[in-house]
């Protein structure tokens, strides 16, 4: 069997990068090269925090990181997902081809395999141009692809019009043994403005068509998780938990630095006493409801350990100021945290979260009951997964405003913190994942087969 170079292209953004970094060190693990193909504008993040990080080792690593642009101009509003589609699509395509040409003439590494991120799918196009294997990964929930296959369905259901747009207010599901989908859950026409998510629409459908090119469709997911997903696309093959190891290069991936003091400072917490807040790497709060949340953790007269990112970026300024009244004396808050180590921490009660998948598969492998506050795409379905069907969380209620009062934050951190039911059903559920990645288990099979294949 040969040593198969895999290039890895996750879409530019944090949720993406995280699980495929994950991926390709289990890939390392059983004797893969590969080269991890950023846009500069994220590899220049990845590379900067890994540079000052204590205890970020890069020199063991066989991944091999290099970028190529996405064309936009170093300004440009990367959150406009239509735009940074537009141009990635107008750019990188004969950038990719040109870098996978130059490793072979240059470094004499011939790539056999591109595994790209859905939302990648050009990719495919050429690594069947220039005759290798292409596979997908998919790195949010199974049900978010499913929904993404079911897109001519859902015009012909009457849920969406031929522009992608929900057409009625009401819940759908995507097939009965599915729990019923929010009308929130159409994500591409939740972006900034109607151009843009007719373009983001666009963009999916192309994606979806452009999936006939690949062989393996891999999901970070399992079927204990997702079984009405994993039913309705039988193709789509689930290789989760993808966690990171302790012996790993911990920050691996990471476009923020961690802060590590969150660590100590949770060393000296009572056991099951911390409330983990964190809203992924894009949420935005506007300033009112930013100010209930603190007001709602101070109230809670509990320990919590809560992400405030300060983002320079001006397109994304998130840097609010907390209300006065706010002393923080029970809490600690960083900019950007060891998140999946916090989570591990014996001294963590529940986690306030916006159900981003990555954050529902962390928080789940930890067996963390869950205080879910989505804020778009597939997070109001990972809610209703995690309240409805799994029962490891609550969710909250906003008022006739719209607000998630700080009243209610204490309320449902009390109940959370009270339930004996769902804390049990949190460790049992662990359990049950990470079953899947020991020998012998779904996903560690599953990952042996595909890398048999790798090497063929
Ligand atoms: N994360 C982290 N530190 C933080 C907040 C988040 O390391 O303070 C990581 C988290 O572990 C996860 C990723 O960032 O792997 C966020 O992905 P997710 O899908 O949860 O949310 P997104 O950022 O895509 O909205």
């Amino acid at each position: 069997m040969s040593v198969p170079t895999v290039l890895v292209l996750p879409l530019p953004a944090q949720g993406h990068v995280n699980p495929m970094i994950v991926f390709s060190q289990r890939l390392v693990q059983n004797g893969c090269n590969i080269i991890f193909v950023n846009t500069e504008f994220i590899h220049n993040k990845v590379v900067s925090s890994m540079g000052n990080q204590q205890g970020c080792d890069t020199g063991r690593s066989l991944i091999k990181l290099v970028s190529i642009p996405d064309g936009l101009g170093p300004d440009a509003d990367r959150n406009n997902f239509g735009v940074l589609f537009g141009s990635m699509l107008n750019n990188m395509p004969a950038m990719l081809e040109k870098l996978i040409e130059d490793l072979r003439l240059k470094d004499g590494v011939t790539v056999s395999c591109i595994v790209a991120d859905f939302l990648m799918a050009w990719a495919f196009e050429i690594a069947r141009n220039i005759g290798i294997k292409g596979v997908m990964f998919f790195p949010a929930s199974a049900s978010l692809l499913a929904l993404n296959c079911s897109i001519p369905r859902l015009i012909d259901d009457g849920i969406i019009d031929s522009n992608g747009l929900p057409i009625t207010q009401k819940t759908f599901q995507l097939s009965p043994s599915f729990p019923p989908m929010d009308i929130q859950s159409i994500w591409w026409a939740k972006t900034v403005d109607s151009k843009s998510a007719n373009e983001t629409y666009k963009a999916v459908v192309l994606c979806v068509q452009t999936l006939e090119l690949t062989e393996w469709w891999l999901c970070n997911s399992t079927p204990e998780i997702e079984p009405g997903a994993f039913s309705f696309l039988p193709k789509l093959l689930p290789i989760g938990p993808l966690l990171r190891g302790v012996t790993e290069e911990k920050c691996l991936g990471q476009l923020r630095e961690e802060d590590l003091s969150c660590i100590s400072w949770l060393d000296q917490q009572p056991h099951a006493s911390v409330i983990f807040v964190a809203f992924g790497s894009t949420t935005l709060f506007d300033e009112k409801q930013f100010k209930e949340l603190a007001l709602g953790l101070e109230l809670t007269n509990r320990p919590f350990l809560w992400v405030v990112r300060q983002d320079s970026n001006s397109d994304s300024n998130n840097n609010l100021p907390l209300p006065n009244e706010f002393k923080g004396n029970q809490g600690k808050i960083v900019k950007w945290a060891p998140q999946q180590k916090v989570l591990s921490h014996p001294a963590i009660a529940c986690f306030v979260s916006h159900c981003g998948w990555n954050s529902t598969i962390e928080g789940l492998s930890n067996g963390v009951p869950f205080l879910c506050w989505p804020y778009f795409i597939d997070q109001f379905f990972s809610k209703t997964l995690l309240c409805d069907v799994l029962k490891v969380g609550l969710g909250f209620d906003a008022d006739e405003n719209g607000l998630i009062s700080r009243g209610e934050i204490k309320a449902k951190v009390d109940k959370v913190l009270s339930d004996e039911n769902i804390r049990s059903k949190a460790h049992v559920l662990k359990e049950k994942l990470l079953n899947n990645m020991k020998v012998g288990g779904r996903s560690s099979e599953n990952l042996n087969k595909f890398i048999k294949w790798l090497k063929e």
